[in-house]
């Protein structure tokens, strides 16, 4: 939360997540994106950055900027036997504070719902931060997509005590719009957010107000400040366009400016 002096008003901030995947390639590359990213948001007040490297890079980029860090995925284990897994205790050690789960990239290659949900509960139990992706294959016409979004909303949650509900961040990801050439419609993404905040509320209660209910599919400078204010969320989630210093600064400048 910060204040608004010229309004006297509590404006929160907008949450911007720059999801790196399997990008880039070297230390070095890495640490310069960050730096880039630090350098030219250090003077944003309206908007949180948080990076999600993967897991390798994290250690490089964490510094006392006001730049968060995040990973792109945790095991549901605390450690052990476990070949290829991250635990959320060795995360939360080299400093991230931020965690995504759930990515559709992830459950196209076999991420049960199940899963998801225990990766959410340690995460919580550890400190870190989940950013809960959700999101429907096909934007059928009969609407069954709003069952989907339903379904798995609640199944990631399934696990919290009600009174921690509020320490999640859930990214409503179209998977049809990830990677693609277009984002979403601002007026469907309305409905949507509306459609998430409404299931929030009638399941949890007061509890569940403030979590942020962020966008992500094809956000870039162009459309990002429209996505954000039409679209009625509370921040993206943004995969390409944060691969790139120019092209992401622009998009948190938009952002930035649009309360
Ligand atoms: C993503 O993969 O989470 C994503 C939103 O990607 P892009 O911004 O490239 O569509």
């Amino acid at each position: 939360m910060k204040e608004n002096t010229s309004k006297n008003l509590q404006v929160k901030k907008k949450v911007v997540v720059g999801n790196w995947k399997m990008n880039p390639m070297t230390i070095k590359e890495a640490k310069a994106l960050a730096e880039g990213v630090k350098k030219s948001s250090a003077r944003l007040q309206n908007v949180e950055v948080v990076l999600c490297p993967p897991y390798m890079f994290i250690p490089s980029i964490i510094s006392k900027s006001k730049v968060k860090v995040g990973a792109q995925d945790v095991s549901f284990e605390d450690n052990g036997s476990h070949t290829g897994e991250v635990s959320a205790t060795q995360i939360v050690g080299v400093g991230a504070t931020h965690v995504i789960i759930g990515h559709s990239e992830r459950r196209k290659m076999g991420e049960k719902e199940g899963d998801i949900a225990k990766k959410v509960l340690k995460a919580v139990a550890t400190g870190l931060t989940p950013i809960i992706c959700i999101g429907e294959d096909i934007h059928d016409t009969d609407g069954k997509y709003l069952e989907v979004v339903r379904g798995q909303l609640l199944a990631s949650l399934i696990l919290l005590k009600k009174t921690e509900i509020w320490k999640v961040v859930i990214a409503y990801e179209p998977v049809w719009a990830v990677g693609a050439t277009e984002p979403m419609t601002t007026y469907d993404l309305h409905q949507m957010s509306l459609y998430i905040r409404k299931i929030l509320a009638e399941e949890y209660g007061k509890v569940a107000v403030g979590i942020p209910v962020l966008y992500g599919g094809s956000v870039d400078a162009t459309n990002a400040a429209e996505i954000v204010s039409k679209g009625e969320v509370d921040g993206l989630l943004v995969g390409r366009e944060s691969l790139s210093v120019v092209n992401f600064t622009a998009l948190l400048r938009s952002v930035n400016n649009t309360w």
